[in-house]
């Protein structure tokens, strides 16, 4: 095991790791801008370095300013966190080339799967299911349009190199093509630096499913069930749950097995997150992410497990602690994002917290850098806390979400605390019974901006 890892992160998941870290023995470094120089995780932390400017670029981002860190704090390697880093290949690389050791997959597996065809190809050849749609990227309008035919509207065009919602347009009809061709291309263009596209059946009803895998580079894996992540807003999420409400035994032991041959047979290693579309019973692979993910806390919950723990172990040489047969389902867990927005247009709302107060109690779970007279600053994303709830089953961990909302104050900024009281009061809420699609319609209804 390392004596020594640096975390390129902030805010909740760099916490997250410094607490894993402190249970492990291993000590943290916690690297922040100068306008995190009060944040919690660097208060938490071993020891902490200051490594640039506000600007995420010339901080967080910044390969010189963050492999500098691990030489002069001796930090044998770097946890990632999500975004930021955690799935840029050269990255991967150059902390290599420094001798030091990246808490994640390999940089082949990272460019592999952050580009979104040769994802979908890779997936397929190992025998994963995918959405319907064109045979790699699509080139020109012209092209599009012979896709949108043979595929049937309505169909969506996403930008290979896309992530975090951006660069997928929705052609509904043959008459939207020409439109929507162009600005998921104009968008790659500008946010990834890629204009390459590719077109895939627009699925009307589906369900976000996603199966949580964990490999252990040496062609071992073992998948630990589903979160059903389909309440979203921009292709967003905005609360998770484990188990998935519409997935039997069945279902979860055959596409399980499906993405755990599947990742055992690349040698992935570390924590990985293989999302599908969810309609009529079947599975559509839709994308696969390299990290640990935001709502990890909910898969920890019902197995019982410390996600983190297993990233440093599997890094650091050492097997996993599980195989496939200790892993069993207990409960079931939400998670809810609350950020730092202004309702109804979830504006971001920086400033500063007059007031903070963690809800506690049984099966309850805040993971969050907040505290009273901290201020948020501008410079980040607007995610300032996930509350994570777990009971015996669906009902008792909604009933706890329900009253640790009730426990949770956020005093001197907006945040989405409001959204999820009403949306406790929703009886598709309570039943399951929604898809992708569900919460748009209820912003556009309940919350119009
Ligand atoms: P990103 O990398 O930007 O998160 P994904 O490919 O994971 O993009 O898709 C994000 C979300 O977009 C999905 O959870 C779903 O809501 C929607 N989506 C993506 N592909 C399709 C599709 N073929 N049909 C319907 N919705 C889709």
């Amino acid at each position: 095991m390392f004596d020594k890892i640096l975390i390129a992160n902030r805010g909740e998941i760099a916490l997250r790791v410094v607490r894993a870290c402190r249970e492990m023995g291993v000590k943290s470094v916690a690297v922040h801008s100068t306008a995190d120089a009060d944040a919690m995780h660097v208060r938490m932390a071993d020891e902490a370095i200051c490594i640039g400017p506000p600007s995420s670029t010339q901080s967080y981002l910044s390969f010189p300013a963050i492999i500098s860190a691990c030489e002069i704090t001796g930090a044998q390697a770097i946890h990632p966190g999500y975004g930021f880093l955690s799935e840029n290949a050269a990255f991967v690389q150059a902390v290599q080339d420094h001798d030091l050791t990246f808490i994640g997959p390999t940089a082949e597996h990272i460019r592999v799967m952050g580009d979104k065809i040769t994802a979908k190809d890779t997936m397929k050849a190992l025998g994963v299911p995918c959405v319907p749609g064109s045979d790699g990227g699509v080139p020109t309008l012209k092209d599009a349009q012979r896709i949108g035919e043979e595929v049937g509207y309505p169909v969506i065009i996403k930008a290979t190199a896309g992530g975090g919602g951006r660069g997928m347009k929705v052609a509904q009809t043959a008459a939207d093509m020409e439109q929507a061709f162009h600005s998921a291309r104009a968008e790659g263009k500008a946010a990834f630096g890629n204009d390459e596209v590719y077109i895939e059946k627009y699925l009307t009803t589906p369900r976000h499913i996603e199966i949580q895998v964990f490999g252990d580079g040496k062609g071992n894996a073992v998948h630990l069930g589903e979160r059903d992540c389909s309440l979203q807003r921009r292709h967003q999420k905005v609360f998770e749950e484990a188990p998935g409400p519409c997935i039997t035994p069945e279902l979860r032991a055959r596409i399980g097995k499906v993405c755990a041959d599947a990742v055992a047979k690349i040698n992935y290693i570390g924590a990985g997150t293989i999302e599908f579309l969810f309609e009529n019973d079947e599975f559509y692979f839709i994308e696969m992410n390299t990290r640990l993910q935001v709502e990890h806390p909910v898969t920890e919950a019902i197995f019982g497990v410390d996600l983190v723990r297993e990233q440093l172990r599997v890094a650091s040489g050492m097997p996993m602690s599980f195989g496939q047969d200790d892993l069993d389902i207990n409960g079931h867990a939400i998670e809810v994002r609350i950020n730092a927005e202004r309702l109804p247009n979830f504006a971001p709302c920086p400033g500063r917290i007059t007031q903070y107060h963690a809800p506690g109690g049984l099966g309850v779970r805040m993971d969050s850098a907040l505290y009273d007279g901290y201020s948020i600053p501008p410079y980040y994303d607007s995610l300032i806390g996930k509350l994570i709830v777990h009971g015996r089953d669906r009902p008792e961990a909604l009933a706890r979400l329900g009253r640790a909302l009730g426990e949770l104050i956020v005093d001197g900024v907006d945040t989405t605390i409001p959204l999820f009281h009403a949306l406790l009061a929703e009886e598709a809420v309570q039943t399951g019974e929604y898809n992708i699609h569900w919460l748009e319609h209820w912003l556009e209804e309940n919350l119009p901006s």
